[in-house]
């Protein structure tokens, strides 16, 4: 089904509120197998307001409208979208009785204007707010849809969780699932052009990839009359780009590379000890971010200086010396050192160039990962070229994730 989403609120237009709710909404949307073709964000004006649902509705079926539906006289988006719809309004004694224990609760007086919130398009779907004061509402005409929602995003989410969501779902005569497949350590031209064979040509699933910060997602999705038809096809698919680009791939469930760490560790029984210089505990702290890392984080050093280097994690200061504080040969030192010190499993580091500044004959975003488990140890190299600080930071992060799952996977 063919759908737009118009943000209504002229705080919009100004940029003080970023449209986190037309995201929230087409992210739904999209997993449930709606075709949102636009997004419209209007300011608090009736003409253009209207103007603009008559555009989607021109190209599209089903409207949704965020915004508006409050007691002022500038929330207009119920009144607008039920003329255009050729609906009156009438009194719902169900909202109006909510408004008032709404009030009651809160020990405040209900202002007259409070009234208006109690008034609903007749013969819509109402959507009782309980968790704010505006319902929000469905209606139906020729075989167009609209759904209006507060604005306020906790309401309007309370909202799409009960109630409009499985309005929706009324309108999906196909079932769809899907399953998002994430990878590291190849781009995203990469990664389509490796897929080229299974995405060409191809209608049911779909796999489309996403580029996120130094990693790439895929989603594999299929529409068919029932569940199980739906997830046999990407089940199928999923075994065919397995096939294709397996060695990238960290998770079949969508997992954060962190957590998937963090859950490998826990189920080997194994610890780790980091020794990070240009990310000074970012490492530690994504680990730290899942719940259980105190079964897997034996000690995080932070050894930015040289001298902590050689005193906290006994890096030699002739190899300092000789290659440099970034160096390949300073990072392993680095990993040794760290899990020598307490005894943990793996050791990990990183030292190297954040930016945007660089030694002579090095240049920002030059770093070198260190790692150490058993008798194995080594190091790989990153140069991203971008003199941006914290993106280089967060890669090398990621990088230093990544180096312990290809240890532990
Ligand atoms: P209220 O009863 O609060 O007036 P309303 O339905 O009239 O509800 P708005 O006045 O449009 O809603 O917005 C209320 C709040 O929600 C504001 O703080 C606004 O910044 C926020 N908001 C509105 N629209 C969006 C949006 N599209 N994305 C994120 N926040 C939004
Ligand atoms: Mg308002």
């Amino acid at each position: 089904m063919k759908t737009s989403i118009i943000a209504v609120g002229t705080e919009l237009l100004f940029g003080q509120t970023v449209n986190t709710n037309a995201s929230y909404l087409s992210d739904n949307l999209n997993h449930m197998g709606f075709d949102v073709m636009y997004h419209f964000v209007v300011g608090d004006n009736p003409e253009r307001l209207r103007a603009k649902i008559r555009e989607a509705f021109a190209d599209t079926d089903l409207v949704l409208l965020t915004g508006g539906l409050g007691p002022t006289q500038d929330d207009l988006t119920k009144e607008i979208v039920a003329e255009e719809m050729g609906a009156d309004l009438y009194l719902d004694e169900k909202a109006l009785a909510h408004l008032k224990s709404f009030f009651d609760k809160h020990g405040r007086h209900m202002a007259e204007n409070n009234l208006k919130q109690a008034y609903l398009p007749i013969g819509c779907t109402p959507l009782y707010n309980e968790s704010g004061t505006a319902p929000g509402f469905a209606l139906e005409k020729d075989g167009k849809v609209a759904v209006c929602f507060p604005g306020p995003p906790r309401e309007m989410k309370w909202l799409w969780e009960n109630g409009a969501r499985s309005y929706l779902e009324g309108f999906m005569d196909k079932k769809m699932y899907y399953r998002v497949i994430r990878t590291i350590g190849i781009g995203e031209s990469d990664l389509e052009m490796l897929l080229m064979p299974l995405i060409d040509g191809q209608t049911d699933p779909t796999i489309a990839t996403y580029a996120k910060e130094g990693e790439c997602t895929f989603r594999i999705a299929s529409q068919r009359d029932t569940m199980e038809e739906a997830e046999q096809a990407v089940r199928e698919m999923t075994e065919k780009v397995t096939d294709l680009v397996g060695d990238f791939i960290y998770s079949f469930d969508d997992e954060e590379l962190n957590e998937v760490v963090v859950h490998k560790l826990k189920e080997k029984n194994l610890t780790v000890a980091s020794a990070e210089s240009a990310t000074a505990g970012m490492f530690a702290s994504c680990i730290a971010d899942v719940p259980g890392a105190s079964d897997v984080m034996h000690s995080a050093f932070v050894t930015y200086s040289n001298e902590s280097k050689i005193k906290n994690v006994g890096v030699p200061a002739e190899i300092i010396e000789k290659y440099g504080a970034v160096s390949p040969e300073t990072a392993v030192a680095m990993a040794k050192g760290a899990r020598d010190a307490v005894g943990s499993d793996i050791g990990i580091s990183v030292t190297g160039y954040a930016g945007p500044d660089a030694d002579p004959g090095h240049e920002a975003g030059e770093a070198y990962i260190g790692y150490a488990y058993g008798s194995d140890s080594g190091f790989c190299s990153i140069n991203t070229s971008r003199n941006m600080r914290n993106w280089n930071r967060g890669y090398f992060t990621l990088r230093m994730l990544r180096t312990v799952y290809l240890l532990i996977k």
